[in-house]
């Protein structure tokens, strides 16, 4: 699965392509979250506003699309198997 070469974090990741639903207080900071199973396919992921069409493009190319880690939020997001996306 992905990792964060920051904090270790590979239980989660964000995306910052797509914005939160809304800028409130109580708003999650990212429109697209998803947990990943070992081989770096999608197990869970949380729409909070991201559509259905942009999650499905991420379900697709989730190397492309999750690229933030939520619990530091740092970009530098490693993945094993999938390096050879363009
Ligand atoms: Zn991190």
């Amino acid at each position: 699965m992905p990792y964060c070469s920051h904090c270790g974090n590979d239980k989660s990741f964000a995306s910052s392509i797509f914005p939160p639903a809304s800028e409130t207080a109580n708003a999650p900071s990212y429109g697209l979250l998803a947990s990943f199973n070992e081989d770096e396919t999608i197990k869970n992921m949380e729409c909070q506003g991201a559509d259905l069409d942009d999650a499905q493009a991420a379900f697709e190319e989730p190397v492309r699309y999750f690229n933030t880690c939520p619990v530091c939020g740092s970009d530098n997001i490693k993945w094993n198997y999938k390096q050879d996306f363009h």
